[in-house]
């Protein structure tokens, strides 16, 4: 794997042609599927044995930029990154770390609409790896189900918590709470500011991008779109 990387990384060296290509996609964001993109043996290594590998790596670059890693506020920081890249931004890799959701029979027989706004959403562009943050706002009918409300922070939290494309979150957010909660009936709707493009490329600091998924009746019936929005104070027309 690492050899067929490198010989790529070699023939781009002499026509730049893959480079500029890549480099192209990153800027536009372009993804290229709904699953994460994971290699089969992404949990071979343990946690420990990641952050290990990822602190040497880390240190190496560090090292190339220039910086004096003797330094006593520079010498932690291979760790530091590394434990955090396992441990907390992209936890949201490990299957296991998937929030389990007890499902509840809708006792009231609440049918109407129900919707969460304000949803923290703190990710990382993986073109960039820069920060992505903004608010999710959601909303489900029950189908005779419901979840716990903190559950779907813990949904989001958890797909945010991946190397990202806000597209991609989307829909992996919309997709599990249509099979947690057993309806089609689902909204998602995410406003996210991106890190490279407030920091870097066209330097954009007042954007931000918004991304929806529509399942069931909110794609059917417009009316019902209508309400979630303005619910959520989008309401555009
Ligand atoms: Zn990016």
């Amino acid at each position: 794997m690492e050899k067929k990387v490198k010989s790529i990384l070699k023939n781009n060296n002499t026509n730049g042609v893959w480079k500029k290509e890549m480099e192209e996609m990153g800027d536009a964001h372009i993804f290229s599927s709904i699953d994460t993109p994971l290699r089969e043996d992404a949990f071979e290594l343990n946690d420990d044995d990641k952050i290990e590998k990822i602190e040497y790596h880390f240190s190496e670059i560090m090292d190339i930029i220039g910086l004096d890693m003797k330094d006593d506020s520079l010498k932690g920081t291979p760790y530091r990154v590394a434990k955090m890249l396992v441990k907390e931004i992209f936890a949201g890799l490990k299957p296991e770390n998937k929030p389990k959701a007890t499902l509840f029979e809708n006792k009231f027989g609440y049918r109407e609409m129900l919707v969460e706004k304000n949803i923290k959403v703190q990710s990382t562009c993986e073109h960039h790896f820069l920060p992505i943050y903004g608010k999710a706002h959601i909303a489900y009918i029950s189908s005779g189900n419901v979840i716990g409300l903190s559950k779907i922070n813990r949904i989001v939290e958890y797909y945010s918590k991946r190397p990202q494309v806000q597209e991609r979150l989307t829909i992996q957010i919309a997709e599990e709470l249509k099979k947690v909660l057993k309806t089609d009936d689902v909204a998602v709707y995410i406003d996210a500011r991106h890190m490279c493009v407030q920091s870097r490329g066209v330097e954009d600091v007042g954007s931000s991008t918004v991304t929806s998924s529509y399942g069931g009746i909110f794609e059917l019936d417009a009316s019902k779109r209508k309400e979630f929005l303005s619910a959520i104070n989008k309401d555009l027309s």
